[in-house]
């Protein structure tokens, strides 16, 4: 049995209680090791085989789990944040499908849960943005020509922009193309949740400079929007005017209408 596990953002305490007992249970761990925090696997068994996929091809991996599924261990596949962003798992999912070996994913808390922990802010405030784009610029990856930066920044919704730090002049440039304000807020999180954690905060038009100065080129998200300022609406779901099914209103009355549900 094959575990895709999210490790969390980088603090060994943001690791779920699930995928914490599969790493004391596994045989086997194979780990991202640029970016897993290495504090993730002391709860490993003594006798358990340790891998750190950062210098291992496809191939190599898939075949230490199907070593692993031969000698009917437990192998234990651990990203960083949570798989499914940027994990690289659907090719090894693929493979594993091929040889018929069972797998299974347990989520993680994503690099950009643990950025709007430190920023200590809503990504989606009502009134100034109820969507999330998660992107990412090109590198040696490309992204469709339709989920240019430019394009999705048209929407002025909160954006969370992956793997691109490292060129943040030419993405704020991008996105003051597509349409967002010179003054819109932006901010990098480095290392979220990391004990080096470091925010910077400004707007589109001061963001690269900082970032340049404080020498923030990897491990970092560049995340932009209104949501990072002080203005906005206040929820429905807490307005004493509001009922719903599960609060009664100022007047007495119980909402016949559906909440919409926030966070309850
Ligand atoms: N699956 C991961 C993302 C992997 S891609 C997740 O869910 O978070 C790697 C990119 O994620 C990095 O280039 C960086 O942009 C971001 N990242 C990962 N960990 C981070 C952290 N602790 N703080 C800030 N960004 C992080």
């Amino acid at each position: 049995m094959v575990y895709f596990i999210g490790a969390g953002p980088g603090d060994p305490d943001l690791i779920t209680v699930k995928g914490k007992r599969v790493i004391e249970e596994a045989d086997r761990i194979i780990y991202a090791g640029s970016l897993v925090n290495p504090q993730i696997l002391e709860g490993a068994k003594p006798e358990a085989r340790i891998y750190n996929s950062a210098s291992m091809t496809l191939p190599q991996v898939i075949s230490v789990m199907e070593q692993g599924e031969q000698e009917g261990k437990i192998t234990a596949r651990v990203h960083t944040g949570d798989p499914s962003l940027y994990g690289a798992v659907r090719e090894q999912m693929t493979e594993l499908e091929k040889r018929g070996i069972q797998y299974e994913v347990i989520p993680g808390v994503s690099s950009f849960l643990a950025a709007g922990a430190a920023l200590k802010r809503e990504y989606t405030l009502p009134g100034v943005s109820q969507s999330v784009i998660l992107t990412r610029m090109e590198g040696r990856t490309p992204v469709p020509e339709k989920e240019s930066l430019e394009e999705l920044a048209k929407h002025g919704s909160t954006m969370v922009i992956f793997l691109s730090v490292g060129q943040i002049r030419e993405l704020c440039r991008r996105l003051k193309k597509g349409g967002y304000g010179s003054d819109t807020p932006a901010a990098v999180v480095y290392k979220a949740s990391w004990e080096d954690e470091i925010v910077i905060q400004g707007t589109l038009r001061d963001l690269a400079e900082k970032v340049e100065a404080a020498g923030i080129r990897k491990t970092a998200l560049v995340v932009v929007g209104e949501f990072l300022g002080d203005s906005f609406e206040i929820s429905k779901l807490y307005d004493p005017c509001f009922s719903h099914e599960y609060r009664k209103g100022a007047d007495g009355s119980l909402g016949s209408g559906k909440t919409d549900g926030a966070d309850e």
